[in-house]
């Protein structure tokens, strides 16, 4: 399939587009004969972050090897060497055409956040500090130790590090580097919010100095972070189109709507969209089960769970800051852990998640979940799961093949296709994107709605949270300390006692869109005093 006569209709059959995008006259790069094409690149701006966002699959990752230089482009043409004239006449007359001239003489410094970190404890011996020490460039190093909370994993051995601390590791590394151009791929995977505000934070300040190119799927982070978006469409591992830049609040909303006026091109046939009141609480449902009161306490750290109620039918969110205790609750319940005092029921069947998924059989994914699921061949399994979670594309892949974004599908099928009382799915959004995201709340619905059967959600990304949950589960407490799980509540009391911890506010825009207020500027100070951090009255 080529491009470039491209009238009503994508010749690949996969968008509607009126008129032609002009990204669309030429492809940036083609990595093979009926492989991939990427057409547009997005544009670093002195003093600017620009934010990249799109479905996983469409060449986000693609064109930040190219700006980065790990990728020649070939315009599409790989049967013989592209020369850069090439490549620059094509690119004359755009933004891109100084930036272009410059990678084309090597003259670009780079420095690279790569998306999958789990890549580097196998590439890396030693400690958090033998990695960092060679990486201060620009003495700022000592800084993001702090802003990142590092300081206190400096001596840890770099293979022992959680997800989360590896991502502020890798961070800090890419940050702490003296480059010409800062090129950051997803931040937010294992971060809680109050991280992913802090990584924002250091982000936002190098963006001063040097431009900065951010791939982002927690579009709450990305709105308050980056000044500009480029929009990525197409079709998954076919084709992919990024828009020009657009400003950062109108170009979210041109995403979530999945229609882009300029570009007249709709990507999507639906909206995502968000409630501006707290919705009612499942008061109507049936009661499933009682956590009861438990203890659990380390060396160092202590957890009390306080007796909750849960719902047959309920997707409940569980919100909190890291290590504050959200994976020993999930593990108390999965009896993983024994509390010190008070007990589970034993007859409560759980199935859970883990937050960090290991991926070393070389298993197909078909025959992975034909383990477990033993109504894979039912039509209900074929559509709520496999149809929900857009698993038949890689059902015939070697499971220690998968990317991040598949392996956590793959990871969250494995979790549904138990059956059990209470799911309990730890950080499901960590490398998905905005659609299959969304499209949890219909799986998650479908597991539950109508059953003697509920779900917890512990997550991180706030969108995903006030899309998907009926109520909410907060934990409160010291990181690392102690911590203590409280509810559930109904959704406006649960996010405003999680929100008033953070010291966070959401304002709304003309489409309803939760929008991160500025620390102490007006709407910020006016909704503390009223005690209402994210809903509408
Ligand atoms: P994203 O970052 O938006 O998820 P990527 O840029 O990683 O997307 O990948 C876009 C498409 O290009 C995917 O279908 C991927 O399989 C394909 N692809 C990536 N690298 C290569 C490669 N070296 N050779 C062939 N195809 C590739
Ligand atoms: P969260 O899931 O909220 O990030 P965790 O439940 O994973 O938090 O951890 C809470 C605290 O308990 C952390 O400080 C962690 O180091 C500590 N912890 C967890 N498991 C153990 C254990 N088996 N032994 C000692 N400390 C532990
Ligand atoms: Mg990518």
């Amino acid at each position: 399939v080529g491009c470039g006569i491209c009238v009503k209709k994508c010749p690949f059959e996969a968008i509607d587009i009126i008129t032609l995008p002009e990204e669309l006259e030429y492809p940036t790069h083609r990595y093979g004969p009926n492989t991939f094409v990427l057409y547009g690149l997005p544009a670093p701006v002195e003093g600017k972050v620009t934010g990249v966002i799109g479905a996983n699959g469409i060449g986000k990752s693609t064109s930040m090897k190219i700006l980065s230089g790990q990728i020649s482009p070939n315009i599409g043409i790989f049967t013989e060497e592209v020369r850069w004239e090439e490549i620059l006449k094509k690119y004359t007359g755009t933004e891109l055409f100084d930036y272009l001239q410059r990678l084309s003489k090597g003259s670009i410094k780079a420095s690279v956040k790569p998306q999958y970190i789990d890549v580097i404890p196998k590439v890396f011996q030693g400690n958090v500090w033998d990695l960092l020490k060679t990486t201060d460039e620009r003495g700022s190093l000592d800084k993001y130790l702090d802003i990142l909370s590092i300081r206190q994993i400096l001596d840890q051995d770099i293979k022992n590090l959680s997800g989360g601390e590896l991502q502020r590791v890798a961070l800090a590394a890419a940050l702490a580097r003296n480059a010409d151009f800062y090129f950051l791929d997803e931040v937010t995977p294992y971060l809680d919010i109050y991280q992913r505000m802090a990584a924002a934070k250091a982000i936002r300040e190098l963006a001063n100095e040097k431009p900065v190119v951010l791939i982002e799927h927690d579009i709450a982070i990305l709105d308050m972070l980056a000044d500009t978006v480029h929009v990525a469409y197409g079709k998954p591992a076919v084709f992919g189109i990024i828009t020009r830049p657009k400003g950062v609040r109108i170009g979210i909303n041109q995403y979530l709507d999945g229609f882009l006026p300029e570009e007249n091109v709709r990507f999507r046939d639906y909206q995502v969209t968000f409630e501006v009141r707290a919705h009612k609480d499942g008061a109507e449902r049936s009661p499933l089960l009682v956590i009861p009161e438990m203890k659990r306490s380390f060396d160092r750290f202590s957890l009390t769970v306080l007796p909750g109620e849960i719902f047959a039918g309920e997707v409940i969110g569980i919100v909190g800051q890291n290590g504050i205790g959200k994976s020993t609750f999930a593990k108390l319940l999965a009896g993983v852990e024994k509390p010190d005092s008070g007990a589970m029921e034993t007859s409560v069947r759980i199935s859970y998640k883990p937050q960090y998924l290991k991926a070393e059989s070389s298993d197909t994914v078909e025959f992975f979940l034909r383990q477990i699921a033993r109504n894979f061949d039912s039509p209900q399994y074929q559509h709520d799961i496999i149809e929900g979670l857009t698993l038949a594309p890689i059902l015939q892949l070697p499971v220690n093949t998968l990317s991040g974004g598949e392996l956590q599908r793959v990871a969250i099928a494995a979790c549904l296709s138990q059956p059990a009382d209470l799911y309990v799915l730890d950080e499901p959004s960590a490398h998905l994107d905005v659609e299959q995201r969304v499209r949890l709340t219909k799986v998650f619905r479908n597991q539950v709605e109508g059953k003697e059967a509920a779900i917890l959600v512990i997550d991180h990304d706030i969108y995903v949270i006030d899309i998907i949950s009926e109520r909410l589960l907060v934990f409160d407490g010291d990181p690392g300390v102690r911590g203590e799980a409280k509810g559930p509540f109904d959704m406006r009391t649960g996010m405003n006692m999680f929100l008033s911890q953070l010291g966070v506010t959401f304002r709304r825009d003309m489409s309803g869109r939760p929008r991160i207020n500025k620390p102490e500027s007006y709407l910020d100070r006016e909704q503390k005093s009223k005690g209402e951090y994210y809903y509408q009255d």
